[in-house]
């Protein structure tokens, strides 16, 4: 089961969780380029083994709203938008099974924000880390960019979700989460569970040129990150032209051979076997070597995927219903949880 019901690290979450039929688990993914490995494996293979299990409800909203907390082009999000639909179905998301749909098209995500705006502190939100990060790269910064993590309260609360994959780096937002709706709880009356995080097994992927920052979507060095739609040519130069250290045999050290390290994960995600058995296999050879076996294993994993993807462009039909489908599904939940917000919050009659 994708919740890994035996595993100490989600055992807490899973118990508290034990009691309901359904576990919600709600995930995000910014329309800001093309999906790269870091998402591939830290997020939609760990999204496709919670689809599997009937026990879990997975709602995934591709986070359009977010992606416009810093400088962003019209065109580009329109096509962005699409794109993002396509790899993930691409990838084997399963629109039957999870709720897929577009953040912009719930109205009520932004609508429960400004309720959760008006019940945080502008302390508390200044405190989160990830804003004094992004803020400090920008020209001018948004408020947009500041009251995010608020937004992202929204997003997991409006579906009451139990559970949300996230990373090391969105630990503090997820606190925030936690805490908006204990605000809300006491204040307006008991509507929120208490989101838990759910981990994953996977570190995080880190970038092809500078091993000390993940891979990331929004990098504007392309070389620094493999995307799904890289072709075998890109692919291979890519890997060959990573940057790694003086020594040309192979060992991991993740603190002294960061690069090698990366690498050795991403082929160990890629494989699918232990870092052991990884180690086992690239003991004989050298980095050019490693570089070359990675990159066919990258490209043959691919190769599906690649397929599919271009299956989708010719069937836009398809995708416009899958879209439909996912708003009308999530407008559904959506519009419950804000029915009860507002007349706990006492816009309307109680
Ligand atoms: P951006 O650069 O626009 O912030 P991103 O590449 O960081 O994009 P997100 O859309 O913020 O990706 O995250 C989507 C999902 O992918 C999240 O669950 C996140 O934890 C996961 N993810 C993102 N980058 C990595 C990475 N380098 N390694 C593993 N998982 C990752």
């Amino acid at each position: 089961s994708g919740l890994c019901k035996g595993c100490g690290r989600h055992r807490e979450a899973y118990n508290r969780t034990q009691s309901r039929t359904l576990t919600t688990v709600f995930s995000g993914i910014q329309p800001t380029g093309s999906l790269h490995l870091g998402n591939y494996f830290g997020a939609v293979n760990l999204w496709k083994s919670l689809q599997n299990d009937p026990a879990n409800h997975l709602i995934i909203s591709v986070v359009d709203m977010h992606a416009i907390t810093v400088p962003w082009k019209p065109e580009q999000l329109r096509q962005n938008i699409v794109q993002s639909f396509i790899e993930l179905l691409a990838c084997g998301i399963d629109p039957a099974k999870v709720v897929l749909f577009q953040q912009s098209s719930v109205p009520e995500h932004g609508k429960l924000q400004w309720i959760f705006s008006c019940l945080s502190s502008m302390a508390r939100v200044d405190n989160l880390p990830q804003f004094k990060e992004k803020s400090a790269v920008q020209k001018e910064v948004s408020c947009g960019l500041f009251t995010y993590p608020v937004l992202q309260a929204a997003d997991i609360l409006l579906y009451k979700a139990h559970l949300v994959p996230v990373g090391e780096d969105q630990v503090q937002h997820l606190q925030l989460a936690q805490d908006i709706a204990r605000i809300f709880n006491s204040k307006c009356g008991k509507l929120f569970p208490t989101p838990h995080r759910l981990h994953s097994d996977l570190p995080r992927l880190k970038s092809l040129r500078d091993p000390t920052k993940k891979m990331s979507k929004s990098d504007t060095d392309s070389r620094s990150l493999i995307q799904l739609t890289d072709s075998p040519g890109q692919i291979r130069e890519k890997l060959k032209k990573s940057v790694t250290d003086f020594k040309s045999e192979i060992t991991y050290d993740l603190a002294e051979r960061p690069a090698i390290a990366n690498l050795l994960m991403l082929y160990r995600a890629v494989l699918d076997v232990s870092l052991e058995k990884v180690l086992e296999e690239t003991s004989k050879i050298n980095k050019v070597e490693l570089k070359a076996r990675l990159a066919e294993a990258v490209i043959e994993l691919l190769r599906p995927v690649h397929g599919k993807m271009k299956e989708l462009r010719n069937d836009m039909g398809y995708l416009e219903q899958v879209m439909a489908q996912g708003t009308d599904r999530a407008r559904t939940l959506a519009s419950q949880t804000m029915d009860e917000v507002e007349s706990l919050a006492g816009f309307r009659p109680a």
